[in-house]
């Protein structure tokens, strides 16, 4: 039983965890973001990545998903939860935790699927997150205590710039709740992999326009600093949730749609 998890500084001294070691991978994508942390409790191997690498010196546009999810299959990874931070745009404040619902992709210029050349699918992405895993995080939540929403809808943008009032004014008007700047193409190339993949994203900010001061990455980074009890919390109740089957359609995502000969 294998578990990616995609953060996150702060995510690396859980309770409870047995650290086993690192693991450098290398894929035919390129080099990862950095060595996967392998963790083990209660039989589930955790496997940690930090999308931004260690030092966090590789901005949202030009981190390698491919190779980063690519090298979660190599691991024999079946489940992804990616954390993130996020500025929010309608119904939460600073310090919520959201169990994301759908999302939007908003960004350009990124190398976004796995199947740009001789082999062609086009993936079904109409839920574009796990329902199973969704409903092990909630479960987790719950048992650890920690109130989390429920729903939310992530728009991606491509930064690494913040983005303009009209800019979250549009979002808003389109159904948004969230805004960040990783989850594409994150979530659609683990689904190419047949991975489960489910987002928590923490609201670190008001997104430009809906608060009353001027963001800065420290009120960022504070705020991520406040809300890292409770997602170890949530990372350590997942254990007691997990189930080996996966019964989701995440796994057969590929069955059906080639449509190169
Ligand atoms: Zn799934």
């Amino acid at each position: 039983m294998k578990l990616g998890i995609i953060g996150g500084s702060g995510l690396y001294d859980i309770d409870g965890f047995e650290f086993m070691g690192e693991e450098s991978v290398v894929t035919e994508w390129g080099a990862p973001s950095d060595a996967y942390r392998h963790f083990s409790c209660k039989g589930v191997d955790f496997y940690f990545l930090n999308r931004h690498g260690r030092s966090h010196g590789i901005p949202p546009h030009s981190v390698n998903y491919r190779a980063n999810i690519a090298g979660f299959e190599k691991l024999g990874v079946e489940r992804i939860i990616s954390f993130t931070a996020v500025g929010g745009i309608r119904g939460v404040k600073p310090g919520d935790i959201v169990i994301s619902s759908n999302a939007i992709d908003h960004t350009s210029g990124r190398a976004h699927t796995f199947y740009d050349g001789g082999l062609i699918h086009h993936i079904d992405f109409t839920e574009p997150f796990c329902p199973e895993l969704r409903a092990l995080l909630l479960e987790s939540a719950e048992r650890a205590g920690v109130e989390v929403k429920d729903s939310g809808v992530y728009i991606c943008t491509n930064g690494p710039r913040l983005e303009t009032s009209a800019e979250i004014r549009y979002f808003a008007s389109i159904g948004a709740d969230t805004v960040g700047m990783t989850l594409f193409p994150e979530a659609p190339l683990a689904r190419e992999k047949e991975i489960c993949y489910a987002n928590v994203s923490v609201i670190t900010n008001h997104a430009a326009g809906t608060g009353d001061t001027k963001l800065t990455t420290v009120e960022v980074v504070e705020t991520m600093k406040a809300a890292t009890e409770r997602i170890k919390a949530i990372v350590s109740a997942l254990p007691d949730s997990y189930t080996v089957n996966r019964k989701c359609l995440c796994k057969d995502a590929l069955e059906g749609t080639k449509i190169s000969k």
